[in-house]
């Protein structure tokens, strides 16, 4: 949708909104629908190619507003999240579909996604070992509990841990920052040996530093059979796995209990949108729910309807998979691809303008969208290359460390961006470096 038609439809839903505040009054009070009505009045997966607008917009009157704001806000994001789950190609494990143990919530943020995972967890391991000894006390087991992320994983993961009061031990990556199995098995006997009870490890497909991607297919098998929960964070990748040939980046998913990620990143639905799938939904609501009388409602406990408020940390819940069914549909899942096909293709071409520099160098494998490099030299040489490059604000990056290194990314995000920019953006990384070396030499 280009600006012109934007601004048009804009004026169109200022419209909608106000004849609707209009004609509340002829309005149904409560909806009248049966729990389950939404799921046969929509396809069952997102289409390829995109529709109109107009026949969107007709469908919130004729689908939604029947069901109001609940349950119909409850319906769609079962459903969204179900397409959704398809297009990743999810297993059928974490899809509600009618009668699935499985499903997707919405959280706000890929943290409250972790934490949620997290809690879960805790419950489950506490539960369990209490069950086996019921002599033992939730603190007893608790100050023994370990949870497990990479050195890459992003700082979320460590706030998880700290708000759950359990340890988080910092697995070593290997040289191309995944975290492998060998050595999460050393961390895991070392800390059995001690009495400790691991129950949580957090891999990370597309880290924050480098999206570098932890092996799945090896830490997967030993989260099972260690009964340790497995969450995957896939914040900024997961969007990539709608297209087949990135798809293989989560294979080993089937080994997770949990899975998250950020459609407001990479996606284009607006913030705030983050994707959470659980294998077995008993496990998240049996950790978190209660009940007051003022919550309870005829359908309690029925099983036909998913309360979500069980699922997350607030009750109250915004409408969010709205954004989801406009986006998917606007755009189709074809349209979608193209976008993340784009920035994959504009990271590869900046790579390989850095790669023909020699006084560059390429610092991680380049997957997706982001591209780490550095001068070749020192840190603080590079550390001054930034300075200019920001202080300029004609682009903006931001640095992480590899191991020692302090590297320069290169992200491409914006829906506009073209390989017009990405070129300028060299030129003028280029001009800056022969300034700075100059300044240097002088
Ligand atoms: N995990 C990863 C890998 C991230 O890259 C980020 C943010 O950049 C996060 C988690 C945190 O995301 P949120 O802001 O949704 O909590």
């Amino acid at each position: 949708m280009n600006s012109g038609e934007f601004r048009r439809r804009g004026k169109e839903m200022v419209d909608f909104v106000a004849d609707y505040l209009d004609g509340i009054e002829g309005r149904q009070v409560y909806p009248d629908v049966e729990p389950g009505y939404l799921r046969p009045l929509i396809p069952t997966s997102a289409p390829e190619e995109p529709d109109m607008f107009e026949d969107i917009l007709n469908d919130v009157e004729k689908i939604i507003m029947p069901g109001a704001a609940s349950p119909a806000c409850t319906e769609l994001e079962t459903v969204m999240m179900d397409w959704l789950g398809k297009m990743l190609k999810l297993p059928e494990a974490f899809l509600a579909g009618q009668v699935g143990e499985g499903g997707g919530v919405i959280q706000g943020s890929a943290s409250e996604a972790t934490l949620m995972a997290l809690l879960a967890a805790r419950t489950k391991v506490v539960r369990r070992l209490q069950a086996a000894s019921p002599g033992l006390t939730q603190g007893a087991i608790m100050e023994k509990l370990v949870a497990y992320s990479s050195d890459q994983a992003h700082s979320s993961v460590e706030r998880a841990g700290l708000i759950g009061s359990v340890k988080l031990k910092v697995i070593p990556s290997d040289g191309k920052f995944a975290m492998r199995a060998s050595a999460l098995q050393e961390a895991l006997e070392r800390d059995k040996a001690e009495g400790l009870i691991p129950f949580f490890v957090v891999a990370t497909l597309g880290t924050t530093s480098c999206c570098s991607f932890d092996n799945l297919l090896e830490v997967g098998p030993i989260c099972n059979e260690e009964n340790m929960w497995l969450h995957i964070d896939a914040a900024y990748a997961g969007s990539s796995f709608i297209c087949p040939e990135f798809r293989h980046l989560l294979n080993g998913v089937e080994f997770a209990d949990s899975f998250n990620f950020n459609p407001h990143k990479w996606l284009l639905v607006n913030f705030d949108c983050s994707a959470m799938w659980v294998k077995k939904r008993t496990d998240l609501i049996g950790a978190f729910k209660l009940d007051p009388l003022y919550l309870k409602h005829s359908h309690q406990d029925s099983g036909l309807i998913t309360d979500y408020r069980h699922w997350q940390l607030p009750l109250g819940r915004r409408f969010r998979s709205l954004k989801m069914w406009f986006v998917f549909r606007m755009y189709g899942v074809k349209g979608l691809q193209a976008h993340i096909r784009k920035h994959v293709r504009l990271a590869h071409e900046f790579e390989c303008l850095v790669r023909q520099d020699p006084r560059f160098e390429i610092c991680a494998e380049v997957t997706l969208g982001l591209v780490c490099f550095r001068l070749k030299g020192s840190n603080k040489l590079n550390e001054d290359l930034l300075e200019r490059i920001n202080s300029t604000r004609k682009i903006h990056l931001v640095p992480c460390h590899l191991r020692d290194k302090f590297v320069l990314r290169f992200a491409i995000c914006s829906r506009f961006v073209e390989l017009t920019h990405v070129q300028r953006s060299w030129e003028h990384i280029r001009q800056l470096t022969t300034d700075l070396l100059r300044a240097e030499k002088d």
